[in-house]
């Protein structure tokens, strides 16, 4: 195939460029404040989203210690996720699951599903990781010790839950999958050569669900993934991976976003194809998902942010107001898809 081939390489030169990302974007100034570029006038209504919610939500995942399969706090935290699921009205489904990670160590894995209305034929897939990175692979040091991922798993999980607590507090018309995968972030680190087929390292958890979705013949309409949702200086360009295979939805968010006044933070911009949970979701299990991804195009030749991979993928990284935009647009697509 096509594009794995090319993901797969782009991965490897992520590597190479790495040093120059965390130089480049530690000597340059946060961006300003981002400003909308639609007219207050041609606005739509915001559906309720609490922010402060949203971040409380990350910050206790964070507190739990990193969410690295096969440990404690990984255990801990699928309980909380799926107790928070169910808080909310939410029928809720463990999916228990085994693979092979690149070093051999056989990972125990939980993909966490919450479901709204489960009698509706009409649905609509949210997506998050929730698992975090074993390792700081792209920091120069503590490289070995996992990371807090509070961007990089805990953001995209956090605007999930507050979605799961709005719609406990509003239904929505359409049924409503939110699934929590686990292990997308256990890839071979910077430190080992990469393989061609090394992106089958990533998104273990998603690509187990999408050869054996939680109920038999699943489906729905679209998916919408949300990954490294939370830094202040975010900019969601649209993501390759998701033009190739959904580039209606992408249309359909990053217009919705635009509505809402956020069409700066939504930029119409391409990125080259990046492997992440939405390839395997629309690859293998055929449901033709976006990614709402922080990935920096300015950063040439490709590159996330300094936060990448990094013990500074920590709290002081999560910023409200990008999760309130970010949460504001994925609950108004839910509510009018
Ligand atoms: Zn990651």
């Amino acid at each position: 195939m096509a594009v794995p081939g090319r993901v797969a390489e782009l991965r490897l030169r992520i590597a190479a460029v790495a040093v120059l990302v965390v130089s480049l974007a530690s000597c340059e100034p946060p961006a300003p404040p981002a400003q909308s570029a639609q007219p207050d006038s041609q606005r739509i209504a915001a559906p309720a989203f609490n922010a402060d919610s949203a971040y409380a939500y990350v910050e206790r995942q964070v507190a739990f210690g990193p969410r690295v399969p096969n440990t404690a706090p990984h255990a801990a935290c699928a309980d909380w996720l799926a107790a928070e699921l169910a808080r909310h009205g939410a029928e809720v489904t463990v999916q228990e699951g085994r693979a092979r990670a690149f070093d051999g160590t056989v990972l125990n894995m939980k993909n966490i599903v919450g479901t709204f209305h489960p009698e509706s034929r009409d649905r609509i897939l949210l997506f998050a990781h929730w698992d975090t990175r074993p390792f700081a692979d792209k920091d120069s040091t503590r490289t070995r010790e996992p990371i807090d991922g509070a961007n990089d798993g805990g953001s995209g999980v956090g605007v999930l839950l507050e979605v799961a607590r709005q719609l406990g507090v509003e239904s929505a018309d359409v049924g409503v999958d939110i699934v929590f995968f686990d292990a997308e972030d256990y890839g071979r680190p910077e430190w080992m050569p990469s393989t061609e087929n090394g992106y089958r390292d990533w998104c273990l958890g998603s690509q187990h669900w999408a050869q054996n979705p939680h109920r038999p013949g699943y489906r729905a309409r679209f998916g919408i993934l949300l990954d490294m949702v939370g830094a202040a200086d975010a900019v969601f360009h649209q993501e390759g991976t998701s033009l190739r295979f959904a580039p209606h939805v992408v249309r359909k968010v990053w217009k919705r976003a635009n509505e809402l006044g956020f069409g700066d933070r939504f930029n119409a911009s391409p990125t080259p194809p990046t492997i992440d949970d939405n390839f395997f979701v629309s690859d293998l299990a055929g449901i033709p998902s976006a990614n709402i991804v922080d990935y920096r195009i300015q950063v040439r030749p490709m590159g996330y942010g300094p936060f990448h991979h990094t013990h500074a993928d920590n709290m002081s990284v999560i910023d409200r107001e990008t999760l309130r935009q970010v949460g504001t647009t994925v609950l108004s697509v839910v509510r009018q898809p």
